[in-house]
């Protein structure tokens, strides 16, 4: 039975959302065998069938969008507009894996005596483990391409953002999927969390989170040689280069740094801007910024809602110390909520804190750079490698820069990171193993080959 309860506060108003019993790892052992009575029924259903409920679900999800969307946008303080963006692709992503049970194809292989083939078996049970910044979007990342696959789960939100994953639990059995094929459960990392990794029936873990609790679930996950899938922290480039369209350059870069309010693994939050071309880009920066709007996630035109918790924003704040270059600080809201104005340093030694840790909040770092030698450099001197921005219009630098680049996504002349259908994930301590696209799918697969023997 839960030990507690907990209480889910909005970070705009600190207001108590809701209280919902709180698990231990009673609780969780209790889920991983749900999941383990599930999973032959669930691995063994045709594929077809399997496709047929994620398509219902999907529906489910479509029909309750706008009730997840304030939901989410409540619990998390994320701006409505975006949460309503963020519940589109959780519909897009159950509907993009769907389409997977019937296309988990195998090779055939020539060999001598017989034939060889490869297919794709199901992992067992799985634990996925997810962060605050986007309860239900990350948790969809995880959840379309595990079930697709034939796994069973066990799902466990942040303390601080639970709403969405347990109505996604409703959900799920008012699409039909079976009882102990989705399980959720609401409890600390330190207990729940860690219990997951621990668990010898739970065959892989995948994680979304800081790099710090990352290393820890790696450790833990070696002792039974668990797979994992790691999605890490981020300092990721943005690298303006002169001959840019500087304009729509600038216009683009606070969004992609003060987007969720900063609290984003992509955050292209290091702006590497070639050194000539810094006060012309500053200037149409500035304009941007000191135009956002923060306010009340509720209303549909606000562009920025509030930092997840007092205890973060005291971390974001630790940042801005007296020597920090404050080039832009925009406005934010007084009185209840945890409230971070939008700030940009200018210009800042890539050797400071600000410029080498991940702040997760809205403080930009605009780093002048000499040439497209320097920016690569720079860029790369960060033990983090998620994403990254090139803008030129000079197409060949365009994509030597993109390659040379040490980081699991790159966008030129843009700074989207995220695609249901292409693979995102980290190079270096950004994390390990790839989600959405289908290769995804090679994350909650073994792969089996199997020898026929067609001799006597
Ligand atoms: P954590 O990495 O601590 O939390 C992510 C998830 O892991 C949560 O569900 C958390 O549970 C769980 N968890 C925590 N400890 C363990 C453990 N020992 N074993 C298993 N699971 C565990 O992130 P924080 O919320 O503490 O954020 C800290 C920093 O991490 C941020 O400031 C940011 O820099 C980075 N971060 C990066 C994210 C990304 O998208 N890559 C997302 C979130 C944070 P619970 O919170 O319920 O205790």
């Amino acid at each position: 039975m839960p030990s507690g309860t907990l209480s889910i506060l909005e970070p705009a108003t600190e207001a108590v959302l809701e209280e919902v019993s709180r698990a231990d790892a009673g609780d969780v052992d209790a889920a991983v065998a749900r999941a383990k009575a599930a999973y032959p029924a669930w691995r063994a259903l045709a594929p077809g069938r399997r496709a047929e409920l994620l398509h219902r679900l999907a529906n489910r999800l479509e029909e309750a969008h706008e009730e997840l969307a304030v939901l989410e946008a409540r619990n998390a303080g994320k701006p409505i507009s975006d949460a309503r963006g963020e519940m589109g692709m959780v519909v897009a992503t159950f509907r993009y894996y769907a389409g997977a049970p019937e296309r988990l194809l195998g090779d055939t292989i020539p060999v001598e005596g017989g034939q060889a083939f490869t297919v794709r078996e199901p992992l067992g049970v799985v634990g996925l483990i997810v962060p605050w910044n986007f309860p239900l979007t990350i948790a969809a990342w995880k959840l379309g391409p595990a079930l697709a696959a034939g796994n069973t789960v066990v799902l466990k939100p942040a303390e601080l953002t639970p709403l969405t994953a347990l109505r996604f639990a409703e959900l799920a059995l008012e699409a039909g999927l079976p009882e102990g094929v989705v399980n959720v459960v609401v409890g600390p990392g330190s207990t729940c969390g860690a219990r997951l990794v621990e668990h010898p029936d739970v065959a892989k873990i995948a994680f979304t989170g800081s790099t710090e609790v990352g290393r820890s679930i790696a450790a833990g996950a070696a002792a039974s040689i668990k797979r994992v899938t790691l999605e890490l922290g981020g300092k990721s480039p943005n690298i303006v280069f002169a001959d840019a369209d500087l304009e729509a350059a600038a216009s683009a870069a606070p969004g992609a740094v003060f987007g969720n309010a900063g609290q984003d693994c992509c955050a292209r939050s290091r702006i590497l801007v070639q050194r000539h071309a810094v006060d012309r880009f500053m200037e149409a920066l500035e304009e941007v910024v000191e135009a956002m709007r923060v306010g009340d996630p509720l209303d549909a035109a606000t562009q920025m809602g509030p930092l997840i918790s007092a205890g973060h924003r005291a971390d974001v704040s630790s940042f801005l110390d007296d020597d920090a270059p404050v080039a832009v600080r925009g406005s934010a809201p007084d009185g209840p909520g945890y409230w971070f104005a939008p700030t940009v340093l200018c210009p800042v030694d890539p050797g400071t804190r600000a410029a080498r840790e991940e702040i997760f909040g809205p403080i930009a770092c605009v780093i002048p750079f000499d040439d497209e030698a320097d920016a690569v450099r720079l860029a790369n001197d960060t033990i983090y490698g998620l994403s990254g921005s090139v803008w030129t219009r000079d197409g060949a630098k365009a994509l030597r820069t993109a390659r040379a680049i040490e980081t699991g996504v790159v966008s030129i002349n843009s700074n989207t990171s995220v695609r249901v259908s292409t693979p995102f994930g980290g190079f270096k301590q950004s994390g390990f193993g790839r989600e959405l696209g289908m290769h995804a799918l090679d994350g909650y697969t073994e792969v089996k080959n199997v020898y026929y023997s067609t001799e006597g």
